[in-house]
């Protein structure tokens, strides 16, 4: 399996009604190399125009959190729980998230990440359930910033909780939370 047959049957997909409405699946965004991967939670307005993750408003604060830690969107890997946008830009149902999630886990195992970092509650939710954290699942305010050290069979993974992006395009107070788990991100992305 590679990112191009994963991207491919997210195309055809049609495991739940949300390709009936979407202009364009959002696959995500990257490199497939990348330490670094960040899961939203789905795709909004402008991403299903564009088939792009985060290039509306939370994604301006996206690239600003990447710039304060100076990085690059070509350096690390960014998509959603979601690949199609619901409609009204709604919360993803528990149906869709199990109907969508194993695209997702197909491209977790082929990126193969050091370091998976959780926007927002639905993609907190989701992965800590997946990597039995379902015990240290607590509101997204509470957990934000911590990491949680996994060993799997591919080897070390961490995961880093944070608030959604689109949290600080309305409550300036958050970007500056988010900026700092940013550098802990950066920190924790330096060591081994
Ligand atoms: N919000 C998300 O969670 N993902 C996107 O791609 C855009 C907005």
């Amino acid at each position: 399996m590679d990112l191009k047959k994963i991207e491919q049957e997210i195309i055809n997909c049609k495991k739940c009604d949300l390709y009936k409405t979407r202009k364009k699946p959002v696959v995500g965004q990257g490199s497939f190399n990348a330490e670094i991967l960040f899961i939203g939670e789905a795709p909004g307005f402008n991403e299903d125009e564009q088939g792009k993750p985060f290039v509306g408003a939370a994604g301006k604060i996206f690239d600003k959190l990447l710039e304060h830690i100076s990085l690059s969107r070509d350096e690390i890997y960014i998509t959603n729980i979601l690949k199609c946008r619901p409609p009204h830009n709604r919360n993803p149902s528990n149906e869709e998230i199990k109907s969508c999630t194993p695209h997702l886990l197909k491209q977790i195992e082929v990126i193969n990440p050091k370091i998976i970092c959780c926007l927002g509650n639905f993609s907190t939710k989701f992965i800590m359930e997946k990597f039995d954290l379902t015990k240290e699942i607590k509101g997204i305010s509470i957990i934000h910033g911590k990491i949680f050290n996994i060993s799997n069979l591919n080897g070390k993974l961490k995961i880093i909780p944070m608030f959604h992006p689109a949290v600080a395009t309305y409550n300036m107070n958050k970007l500056d939370i988010l900026k700092k788990d940013f550098d802990i991100l950066k920190e924790e992305s330096k060591k081994n």
